[in-house]
């Protein structure tokens, strides 16, 4: 089996809070986000056979405690990616996958098959303004895995499970929002970075988070990741 390959990151401590992991990318992605950082694997190919990335992962194993798949969207190659997480199985260690949401049906086989451990679901906006935002509509697609997720989380299928908010200033009323749609999941809002607009910063994100009353993780450039307990007004410092 063949894989689209993407990258491969042979150690990181910012991919997964608390582990040291490495990170393997996965090309194509069907939403093409403006802002997206991984804008050059979104499309073309680099075709590696599976067992050459599996190499890779091999190769870090002794530093890791487990692999993250990003991309790209990861989930669009279901086959690749499901045999991925089932090496990375034997080898003993944790999987994570960082997705937009588009193919519920891999996360559903994945989880099945108990081949992941976290997910880190981003959701983009609210519901009625993401077929506009994206270049696919996707909505429902995204709903069933933001369903499936968290049943999978209550029913401890998966150890974690956490919804990402990119945050470009200028969209701010987007957090009650998602904030409510999530109010039983661990929530982060990142600072989103897009050309001259200036991004929030933490204070900015900080002050967003006070709205909605709740406990938040809050990652900025400048910043790293912070837990946040809202309105107490009370930072702490998260080791990663
Ligand atoms: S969904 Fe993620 S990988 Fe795909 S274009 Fe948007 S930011 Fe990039």
């Amino acid at each position: 089996m063949d894989v689209n390959f993407g990258g491969f990151v042979p150690i990181s401590t910012v991919d997964w809070r608390g582990k040291a992991v490495c990170t393997v990318f996965l090309r194509g992605c069907p939403v093409r986000c403006t802002y997206c950082h991984n804008a050059s694997i979104l499309s073309g190919k680099d075709i590696r056979p599976l067992e050459e990335v599996i190499g890779m992962i091999r190769s870090s194993r002794l530093l890791i405690s487990g692999v993250v798949f990003s991309g790209g969207e990861p989930t669009m190659q279901a086959e690749p990616l499901i045999a991925l997480a089932g090496a990375v199985k034997k080898m003993g260690l944790l999987v994570g996958v960082q997705t937009n949401g588009v193919y519920p049906e891999t996360l559903e086989a994945l989880i099945a098959d108990n081949l992941v451990d976290r997910i880190a679901l981003d959701i983009k906006a609210r519901w009625q303004r993401y077929d506009n935002l994206m270049k696919v509509p996707c909505v429902g697609k995204v709903q069933r895995s933001l369903a499936l997720c968290r049943a999978a989380h209550q029913s401890r299928k998966i150890q974690e499970f956490e919804v990402v908010i990119t945050l470009f200033r200028g969209y701010e009323d987007e957090v009650p929002y998602i904030a409510r749609e999530c109010s039983d999941i661990d929530l982060v809002i990142q600072q989103g970075v897009q050309g001259d607009i200036p991004p929030l910063s933490c204070s900015e994100l900080k002050k967003i988070a006070d709205q909605i009353s709740r406990p938040v993780r809050i990652r900025t450039r400048e910043g790293g990741e912070i837990s946040y307990e809202g309105s107490r007004d009370r930072w702490i410092a998260s080791e990663r």
